[in-house]
């Protein structure tokens, strides 16, 4: 937190921590680096980052980062909206566009359950989701988290919550590479593990 007495090299390497993997060491080089170098380039990441905090929110409906109140994706009419697709993170709708093997909706949910951290819920969008799936019809839930601890106990959560759900829901088939994250896997083999998805419940 910003304190007074603090000068203002040292609260800018405090901020510049709050990047992922950026310790202590790293905030400072990063630190030095802008203001010796790139004084120019500093002030442009300020100013996007200030119009980005301003104008990019979550999608009402899909959950994923977007200007305004809805996604291109989910506003678009030409997508099956009788299948959601629930990921995890913004990154993974993209990969999934990449690899044209789905036409429905989407849901991001914005993190992962990790089974190290307690299988803490509180910050995945699932009341979110909830709310999602009582106002608009769905017909088939696929389950597209990662093939890793936390994508499958993130699947767990969500085949728990499912569980009465009417309609079908299925998972990825496994010719991801073990441990695989989706960002990461190839089109081909995740259109291949979207056209065999399996049912995990029995509706
Ligand atoms: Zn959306």
């Amino acid at each position: 937190m910003k304190s007074k007495n603090t000068d203002a090299f040292t609260r800018l390497t405090d901020a510049l921590k709050v990047l992922p993997n950026v310790g202590p060491k790293s905030a400072q080089r990063m630190a030095y680096d802008l203001l010796q170098h790139h004084r120019t380039g500093a002030e442009e990441l300020v100013s996007a980052l200030q119009q980005a905090l301003l104008q990019v929110h979550h999608c009402r409906l899909c959950n994923t980062f977007c200007e305004g109140e809805m996604c291109a994706l989910c506003a678009d009419q030409t997508r099956d909206s009788k299948r959601l697709m629930i990921v995890h993170m913004p990154v993974d709708v993209a990969s999934m566009e990449a690899a044209h093997c789905h036409d429905g909706l989407y849901f991001v949910l914005m993190g992962q359950v990790s089974p190290a951290q307690g299988m803490d819920l509180s910050h995945i969008a699932l009341d979110k989701l909830v709310a999602r799936l009582q106002n608009h019809a769905v017909e088939e839930i696929i389950i597209a988290t990662n093939f890793t601890a936390e994508g499958d106990a993130t699947a767990y959560v969500l085949a728990q919550l499912l569980k009465d759900f009417p309609g079908k829901v299925t998972r990825l088939a496994r010719g991801m590479p073990l441990g695989g994250e989706l960002e990461y896997v190839d089109a081909g083999t995740l259109a291949q593990a979207v056209y065999e998805r399996r049912k995990i419940t029995d509706n």
